[in-house]
C-alpha cells in the first residue's frame, strides 16, 4: 500500500535539492570516475536518480558523451524495439481564461479567432482524422469552465468513441486538459480515457508564477499536484512535460525527473509518458522574447538522458519539431510521435481562412500522415496504430510489468504489425504500401512464439476480408 499522504509539491520538487544537483552536475562535468559509474548503473537499465542524470546532461567529455548517445540508443531498441507509435492532437476548444505568456489562447489576446467545436463539428473533425488513419488522439483545450466545462469534455470523449466510419475507429482518447479535481479526474477515467496529460511548463516556481499571472493556472501547487488528484482518481497512465525555452532546461530536465520519482514513490507507478516540447512562434507570441532557447544538440541531449534515467517512460515528440529535428531524436528515445498534425480549432475538416486564425502554435513538420509513415519505414521503424494495452486493462504499473517480461516481442510487436497493415489496407499510398508489405514480412521474424506467429500471420492474409482490431 502506497503513502496516501503526498508531500506537498515544494517538498517533491525541492527547490534546493535541483539547485544542489545543479550545482553538483557542474562541478563534475568533467569527472571521468563519476561518470564512467554512472554510466555502469545506467546499463543496469534501471534507471537513474535526477542529480545522476543531471551530471550525464552537462557531461562535456566527448568520448563519455558518444557513450551516452549509445547507451540511449541501446537501450531504446532494447525497451521500445523499433516501432514508433502514432497519434494526432485534436483541438476542441481555445476559449481560456488564464494568462498564460507564451501561449496564444491568453484571455487578454483579442486578435484570435476563438473557436469550441460542437457535437456536429467533431463528427467532421473525428471523420477526416480517421480517413487518414488515426486511431489515437490526445485531446487539447484551453481552460474555461464556462465554454470549456468537464462535462464538454466527457461529451467530445462520448462523440469520439462512439464514430465509425468505413475501417475506422477512434481506439484511444488521451486528454490534455488544465490540472483539475479528484471527482474530475474520476469522470475521466470513467469515461475511458487513455493518457491523462499535463505539462508542467517549468518546475520553477517563481519562473513558473510570471508566466501564469493571471487564472487558476497561477497556483503552482494545485498544477503541480495534478498528477498526484489524477492517480488518486484512477487515472493509472500520466504523461508529464515541460516547455523548452521558458526556463533554464537544466532546472527542468532535474524537476521532471524529481516528478517522475515522486510518483513512483508516492503512487507506485512512474509516468506513463514524458513530452519534450519546444516553445514555437504563435499567434502574439514571439519565441525569440524567451531568452531559454534550446539548440538542437542540447535538445538531442536532453532525449538521450532522459531515456537513459526513465527507461519505461514512453517519450513523444510533436510536430513542433522539424523532420530532421526529429529523425535524430527517434533513434535516442522517442515512442511516440504526432503526424499530420492541426493546432487550429477544426482544422482536420476544413482549411482555416488567413484571418480567422486560431491556432495554437506554427508546426514544423507539415507533412501527410501517410509520408511520415512511410518517411519511418524508410528509415527502418514500425509505424504503430496499437492501441491495445490500455483496452486490455495494461495501464500502470502492469504495463511495466509487461516492459520487464520480455514479452513485448510477442504482444507489443505482433500489435504493431497488424495495425500496420491495417492502415496500408485501408488508408496508405501505392508507393506506402509497397515499403509496408516487405517491412512486415521482415519484421515478423521477431516474434518469437510460433502460436503468436501463426495467428498474426493468419490475421494479415484475412485482412482483406474486412475484420479489424485483432489484438493481443
Ligand atoms: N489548457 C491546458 C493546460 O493549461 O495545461 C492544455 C494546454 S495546451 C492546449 C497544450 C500545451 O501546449 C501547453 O501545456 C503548452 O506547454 C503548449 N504550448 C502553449 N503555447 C505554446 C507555444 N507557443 N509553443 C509551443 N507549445 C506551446
Amino acid at each position: 500500500m502506497y503513502n496516501v499522504m503526498s508531500p506537498k509539491a515544494e517538498e517533491f520538487i525541492s527547490h534546493e535539492e535541483i539547485l544542489e544537483s545543479l550545482a553538483y552536475a557542474e562541478a563534475n562535468k568533467a569527472n571521468r570516475e563519476l561518470i564512467d559509474k554512472i554510466l555502469e548503473k545506467a546499463r543496469e537499465r534501471k534507471g537513474l536518480s535526477h542529480r545522476e542524470a543531471a551530471v550525464l546532461l552537462d557531461c562535456e567529455l566527448e568520448d563519455k558523451n558518444q557513450e551516452i548517445y549509445a547507451l540511449a540508443q541501446q537501450i531504446k531498441k532494447d525497451f521500445y524495439g523499433n516501432r514508433i507509435v502514432m497519434f494526432a492532437p485534436l483541438y476542441l476548444s481555445n476559449y481560456c481564461i488564464n494568462g498564460c505568456e507564451y501561449c496564444p489562447y491568453h484571455l487578454k489576446n483579442k486578435h484570435i479567432a476563438r473557436k469550441k467545436l460542437t457535437q456536429e463539428e467533431i463528427v467532421k473533425e473525428v471523420t477526416a482524422l480517421q480517413d487518414m488513419g488515426h486511431k489515437r488522439l490526445a485531446l487539447e483545450a484551453g481552460e474555461d469552465p464556462v465554454n470549456n466545462p468537464i462535462e464538454y469534455i466527457l461529451e467530445c470523449i462520448h462523440t469520439i468513441y462512439s464514430i465509425k466510419h468505413k475501417n475506422g475507429a477512434i481506439r484511444r482518447v488521451n486528454v490534455n486538459i488544465a490540472a483539475t479535481t479528484v471527482e474530475n479526474y474520476q469522470k475521466l477515467k470513467e469515461a475511458g480515457i487513455g493518457t491523462y496529460i499535463l505539462f508542467q511548463e517549468t518546475y520553477h516556481k517563481e519562473s513558473y508564477e510570471k508566466l501564469h499571472p493571471t487564472g487558476p493556472k497561477h497556483d503552482y501547487a494545485y498544477h503541480t499536484e495534478a498528477m498526484d488528484r489524477a492517480m488518486d482518481g484512477g487515472i493509472d497512465d500520466v504523461g508529464l512535460g515541460v516547455l523548452f525555452g521558458l526556463n533554464n532546461y537544466r532546472y527542468d530536465f532535474t524537476g521532471i525527473l524529481m516528478h517522475a520519482e515522486h510518483l513512483e514513490s508516492y503512487k507506485g507507478v512512474g509516468p506513463h509518458t514524458i513530452s519534450v516540447p519546444r516553445l514555437r512562434r504563435a499567434d502574439d507570441i514571439d519565441p525569440d522574447v524567451f531568452d531559454n532557447g534550446i539548440s538542437d544538440e542540447t535538445f538531442a541531449k536532453i532525449v538521450a538522458c532522459i531515456r537513459i534515467a526513465v527507461p519505461y517512460t514512453g517519450m513523444i515528440v510533436s510536430t513542433r519539431e522539424s523532420k530532421a529535428c526529429r529523425e535524430k531524436v527517434l533513434h535516442l528515445g522517442i515512442s511516440q510521435i504526432s503526424g499530420a498534425s492541426r493546432t487550429s480549432v477544426g482544422g482536420y475538416a476544413s482549411e482555416e481562412p488567413e484571418e480567422e486564425n486560431s491556432a495554437q502554435f506554427d508546426v514544423s513538420d507539415n507533412r501527410t500522415l501517410d509520408e511520415v509513415v512511410r518517411w519511418l519505414m524508410e528509415l527502418g521503424y514500425v509505424p504503430s496504430f496499437c492501441t491495445a494495452c490500455y483496452r486490455e486493462g495494461r495501464t500502470g504499473d502492469r504495463f511495466m510489468t509487461l516492459l520487464k517480461s520480455g514479452q513485448i516481442v510477442n504482444c507489443c510487436h505482433p500489435n504493431a504489425l497488424m495495425t500496420l497493415k491495417e492502415y496500408l489496407e485501408d488508408y496508405a499510398t501505392q508507393a506506402t504500401k509497397t515499403i509496408g508489405e516487405h517491412l512486415i514480412e521482415k519484421e515478423l521474424d521477431v516474434i518469437t512464439n510460433p502460436k503468436v506467429k501463426e495467428k498474426v500471420i493468419d490475421y494479415l492474409a484475412n485482412i482483406h476480408n474486412g475484420k479489424r482490431d485483432f489484438r493481443f
